[in-house]
């Protein structure tokens, strides 16, 4: 059986309707830059996920470059996060000015260990950007209290975890992205909340950085043609916001779908290899199912093996950041980071959306349990 990675017109039949009304409105009024449903669209999401402001962005890159000069990031600041991240996380942190400093990574949550973080404090750090990885919830008491501790600011990269939660059963539980100075966001197609092509959005509690956030978004400006700051065009497309306030009001309900899914998967591969395990009082958004097992050449093998019999699978991510060609001048070497060199080699995740049926859950895991006792080609 074929089972893809994701399948974006899975579901798309029960809100065709509402989207193609909504995309014609836009047409018909030919507001295409910013304008009502942008603001529309940013009230919304602000008002999910308990924040003061969100402002809308052209993609989940962009939410972070700006993110990181609104909340006071400059040249030459040392910037500690995750290694075991999509680049952009760190390419927008050197494309400020600043420069990456990677810690490693709890090896169970796969997400940055405070205590690692800590030894990586110097004079100076500016700043700390937790990703929640694959959705599943950083130790934010911990990376806050380390925060205040030094005088940090914290982005939050929520590009994968929209919808999580954390401190549940708690009376301040809040939304992932609510708790750094700033939470970025990106609605790429494959994300919890995807657009029909790109966008992305930050939230913020802080009256000033929300300030300096549309200023940015829009070249310096807040009177076209008076540029107090030099900015950038990136603004969330009027068309994109007007689908994703459509498509915000299932969200929550397409993550219960990726939960169950993800349910099933843990129960069918209980002693075959390390499910996600996530804390009690957090919700995982699960934007991927990512698995671990006890060597790299039975992770190799399964993937191969799941290739080969066309389920479709992705090591996120093959090559840790310190270990990129592109960091060569920061002389990360293997061996620094150890959690995360043997992460990288032992994981990789299984096809993951709300949509995904009993029988190809089973398929992926038929296939996982059959890759341990067989080689594949
Ligand atoms: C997808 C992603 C981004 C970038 O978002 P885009 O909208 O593709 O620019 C940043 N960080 C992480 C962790 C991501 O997964």
């Amino acid at each position: 059986m074929k089972v893809p990675m994701v399948d974006m017109l899975a579901g798309y039949p029960p809100i065709k309707d509402e989207i193609e009304a909504a995309v014609k409105n836009v047409f018909n009024k030919a507001h295409f830059i910013l304008g009502e449903d942008v603001a529309k669209f940013e009230k919304d999401f602000a008002a999910h996920n308990g924040a003061k402001y969100c402002v809308g962005v052209a993609n989940g890159t962009d939410a972070l470059r700006m993110a990181y000069i609104a909340s006071g990031i400059r040249k030459g600041d040392e910037v500690i996060t995750s290694p075991f991240t999509f680049i952009a996380t760190s390419e927008t942190i050197s494309q400020v000015g600043a420069v990456p400093v990677f810690a490693d990574i709890d090896p169970v949550t796969f997400n940055l260990d405070p205590k690692s973080v800590e030894k990586k404090i110097t004079k100076k750090t500016r700043a700390i950007v937790p990703v929640h990885l694959y959705g599943m919830p950083c130790d934010m008491d911990a990376i806050m209290a380390l925060a205040k501790k030094h005088n940090l600011i914290v982005v939050e990269d929520t590009a994968q975890a929209f919808t999580g939660k954390y401190k549940l059963g708690g009376k301040d539980w809040k939304y992932l992205g609510t708790m750094g100075h700033c939470g970025t966001f990106s609605f790429f197609p494959a994300k919890n909340l995807g657009a029909f092509g790109d966008g992305g959005a930050v939230l913020t509690n802080d009256e000033n950085i929300h300030a300096t956030l549309i200023q940015l978004r829009n070249h310096g400006s807040k009177v076209r043609y008076h540029h107090e700051m030099e900015g950038f065009n990136s603004r969330l497309d009027t068309v994109q916001a007007a689908i994703l306030s459509i498509r915000l009001r299932h969200v929550e309900k397409w993550t219960e779908m990726r939960a169950k899914v993800a349910a099933k998967y843990a129960e069918q591969l209980k002693g075959v290899c390390v499910t996600p395990v996530v804390p009690a009082n957090a919700r995982h958004s699960f934007n991927y199912y990512t698995i671990r097992f006890d060597s790299k050449a039975k992770r190799d093998n399964a993937q191969k093996y799941l290739t080969e019999v066309g389920i479709a699978n992705q090591i996120y991510y093959p090559i840790a950041l310190h270990l990129q060609e592109a960091y060569k001048h920061l002389g990360g070497k293997k061996g620094d980071l150890p959690v995360c060199d043997a992460v990288m080699d032992t994981v990789f995740s299984l096809p993951m959306y709300p949509e995904l049926t009993d029988e190809q859950i089973k398929a992926v895991t038929d296939a996982v349990k059959t890759s341990l006792s067989v080689t594949a080609k």
